[in-house]
């Protein structure tokens, strides 16, 4: 189990891990979840907060309201959840949110995920907003990657996807991460019909220029949003191909990262273009992930309900962090084949991406 540590502001206290003895120890090292289609899970996204300085217009509602504090998992649970995932199998963890950098003591918690035995690598997804102040503290944690949202370089635009969000307060955030080394940086793009597609060359040239990163992603459907109409915004990655293709001719590459994007590789450059589609190219074959959201739900699908409450588990007094870790290993007995998004349809998952973890 996971000691609470002393909680001060600006202060890394220690933390102490106590196994049963060796053996327990050795075996936690080497387990691997399988599901039953065989897949290996080896990824885990961990949603440490639902609030966010932005309300993108894809992911959110212009007035939300938030989980009440005692719903949500506390730092100290939040390591624990992270230590279960690891002792049962998980070698990656990417942190994210809502927005996950405005989160009271945030680098506490990174400082001890990234401590944490068995962790191969530890990612984050942030909008960048906050990345001024944090980077170099990020990359010192032993951060390696980092991915950056922004789907748009016009301030206007901007801020009326993000509703409230600065654009220059992100180019600054974007140079922030340069500086501070970080071995791969990725922007992140959700792109709408009529309202940013227009950008999308922009946005690779902006990258490439920058020599980082870029993919795009489809928009999803879910939570319940009137701002706009999914299926009129709908801009498949086929289609961003063929605009960027026009100009720059993409080549497809070996490039592999932990998510389900396709890569690109430009002629005269480092930089790689990605693409998302969870509507034009079903990639759950290649499932690799689950997802825990702040609320200590165990998402075996984006695209699916099935979940398990690991919250339970660990407010439970009687129950041990071995218990915990045996929950997410027996929850692979509910990971979904595949998910089916239909933009047509009213959204079938009601929860936002920012309470999803995206
Ligand atoms: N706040 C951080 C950020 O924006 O990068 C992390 C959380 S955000 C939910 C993670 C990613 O999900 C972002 O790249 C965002 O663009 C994407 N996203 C949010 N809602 C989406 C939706 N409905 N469909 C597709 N991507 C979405
Ligand atoms: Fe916030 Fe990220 Fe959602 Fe935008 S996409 S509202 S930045 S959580």
């Amino acid at each position: 189990m996971i000691c609470a540590p002393e909680f001060q502001l600006n202060a890394i206290p220690s933390i102490t891990f106590y196994y049963a003895d060796k053996t327990t120890t050795a075996k936690i090292m080497s387990a691997k979840l399988i599901d039953t289609f065989g897949r290996e899970i080896d990824y885990a996204r961990l949603s440490v907060t639902d609030r966010c300085d932005f309300r993108c217009v894809y992911c959110m509602a212009e007035d939300m309201t938030f989980l009440p504090k005692a719903e949500i998992l506390s730092l100290e649970e939040l390591l624990s959840i992270a230590s279960a995932l690891i002792d049962s199998g998980i070698k990656k963890i990417r942190l994210t949110g809502g927005e996950p950098l405005i989160r009271n003591n945030i680098m506490w918690l990174i400082e001890a995920i990234s401590k944490l035995d068995g962790l191969e690598e530890l990612t984050l997804t942030t909008n960048g907003s906050q990345l001024r102040k944090y980077a170099t503290q990020l990359r010192r944690c032993g951060i390696k990657r980092i991915n950056i949202s922004i789907d748009s370089l016009q301030a206007d635009k901007f801020k009326s996807i993000t509703r409230t969000g600065q654009l220059q307060q992100v180019l600054d955030g974007i140079d922030a991460a340069i500086d501070a080394g970080f071995e791969s940086i990725k922007l992140n793009s959700v792109i709408l019909k009529n309202r940013n597609d227009d950008e999308v060359l922009s946005l690779v040239n902006f990258a490439r220029q920058k020599n980082i990163d870029i993919a795009f992603i489809e928009e999803m459907p879910l939570g319940d949003i009137v701002e706009h109409n999914r299926l009129l915004s709908f801009c498949s990655s086929d289609e961003l191909r063929s605009i960027i293709n026009k100009e720059i001719t993409l080549t497809p590459s070996h490039k592999k990262t932990n998510g389900p994007a396709t890569y690109y590789s430009l002629a005269n450059s480092n930089t790689h273009v990605g693409f998302i589609s969870p509507h034009s190219h079903n990639f759950c074959a290649e499932c690799n992930r689950i997802r825990v959201t702040i609320e200590g739900r165990l998402l075996l699908c984006l695209g699916n309900e099935h979940s398990v409450d690991l919250r339970s588990v660990l407010r439970d007094s009687e129950k041990s962090q071995a218990a915990l870790t045996q929950t997410i290993k027996d929850s692979m007995k509910i990971k979904p084949e595949r998910h089916y998004f239909d933009l047509e349809e009213k959204p079938q998952i009601v929860r936002f991406m920012n309470t999803t973890g995206g």
